[in-house]
């Protein structure tokens, strides 16, 4: 039994065929989500997937300026990607209503949920920027909050890089109830990687005030990773494991999603990410006991 009573017996992972699209990209971001759910589902763990809600113009435009939202989505803009590619453009109401749906799932459940997806933290209010289209995580945090679900959320953001954009929504919109930590604005070199797992606990009690959290548990941090380079695989699970441990003992529900991730293999193929995402499943699994 955990610390709720009952456990979770599979974990609900969003996901929908509409969330992938062809970037044409050095960011394999756009097609990851395929490649991650099939990777999930072959471990043999306790997951499901259900199906998420696209996200409507005003729902993107909670947190951007809506002539930008529809200058993206109707081509007349380039996406994060630096295209105007139509399919792109249509997943990212996917790729967003993922975080929403998985957000009000745990929410709902007072647990754990993930949206397999990436690309938000450098979207500012009135622009994309670094494989980044629309923010996800001011977007969740908005719809939330104007539902009156949540008074504060966190977002903690572990990817390799600093949240900009995030940031930027936050002073352009004047937001006070979203803590922000971005680890990749202090952290990113490997003699820093004990002072970055030992800040972890600090930094959930920091959030133990929030009703949600929002966990960007992005792979670039990995050492091999060409955009990144702080953390062996092993001190990647150990974060991991350390923010649901956290969460789970705090009871504050935690959606999950996957950020950056740039190693690839000769053959181009992205199992070095997908083998780090995985890990974030497994230490999801075992701290929130899933299935048992
Ligand atoms: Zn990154």
């Amino acid at each position: 039994m955990g610390a709720q009573g009952k456990n979770m017996q599979t974990l609900p992972i969003f996901f929908a065929a509409e969330m992938v699209a062809d970037s044409g990209s050095y960011s394999p971001s756009a097609e990851k989500p395929a490649q991650v759910v099939r990777r999930f589902l072959q471990t043999g763990l306790p997951v499901r997937l259900e199906r998420p809600e696209p996200l409507s113009v005003d729902t993107l435009s909670l947190a951007h300026e809506r002539q930008f939202v529809t200058d993206v989505l109707e081509g007349r803009r380039g996406n994060g990607f630096g295209n105007r590619s139509a399919e792109v453009a249509a997943s990212l109401c996917w790729t967003n209503g993922a975080m929403l749906s998985a957000a009000s799932a745990a929410l709902k459940s007072g647990t754990v949920a993930c949206a397999p997806c990436s690309g938000f933290h450098h979207a500012h209010w009135d622009r994309a920027g670094g494989f980044c289209t629309f923010n996800g995580l001011m977007i969740t945090a908005q719809a939330l909050r104007q539902a009156g679900k949540v008074h504060r959320v966190g977002i903690l953001d572990f990817d390799m890089h600093y949240g900009d954009g995030t940031d930027s929504i936050l002073s352009k919109l004047g937001i006070d109830w979203v803590t922000h930590i971005t680890a990749g604005r202090f952290y990113d070199q490997p003699d820093q990687a004990h002072e970055f797992l030992d800040r972890i606990p600090e930094w959930m009690s920091t959030l133990s005030d929030c009703d949600l959290i929002l966990y960007q548990a992005g792979a670039d941090p990995h050492v091999d990773d060409p955009l990144g380079g702080f953390l062996t695989t092993e001190q990647l699970f150990q974060r991991d494991r350390l923010v649901f441990q956290h969460a789970h003992r705090q009871r504050t529900p935690i959606v999950w999603n996957l950020a950056g991730g740039y190693q690839k293999t000769p053959s181009g193929g992205i199992e070095p990410v997908l083998d780090i995402h995985e890990n974030t499943l497994r230490a999801c699994i075992e701290a929130f006991g899933v299935g048992q």
